[in-house]
């Protein structure tokens, strides 16, 4: 691995919420560390397809993948005030999508399964 994808991968695997690449190349200047936001996006594509990494759309972020061994759709709920993501892949749920999907005739080149709310802290945050 070249040192650029080190070091992306260092940050995003000590964070728990999604980041953009501007948010990586601050943390890494903070590091001493210089990337141009170019060569951040190049590698996190890269993360995305060989699925170290995800593209969170609804909050325009990446993460790291945590289930890079599991079969299946990795599907995700963000919180919204917090960040905080969880990662997880139910194969059963993939099976149905399948099915549906038979059913409409219908092609799927491109699936994003992200839920946005609140996590179990910031619910209890709130009255
Ligand atoms: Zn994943
Ligand atoms: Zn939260």
């Amino acid at each position: 691995m070249t040192q650029p994808r080190r070091q992306v991968l260092e940050v995003l695997d000590e964070l728990q919420e999604p980041v953009s690449p501007y948010n990586i190349q601050e943390i890494l200047l903070k590091k001493g560390k210089r990337l141009n936001h170019v060569t951040i996006y190049r590698v996190l594509s890269l993360f995305c397809q060989l699925n170290l990494a995800h593209k969170l759309s609804s909050v325009g972020g990446f993460v790291r993948c945590k289930l890079s061994d599991k079969e299946g759709c990795h599907r995700f709920m963000i919180c919204r005030q917090c960040g905080v993501c969880h990662e997880f892949a139910d194969e059963a749920l993939c099976e149905k999508e399948k099915e549906i999907a038979r059913n409409l005739g219908f092609c799927t080149e491109l699936h994003l399964a992200e839920s946005v709310g609140l996590c179990r802290n910031c619910k209890q945050d709130k009255p």
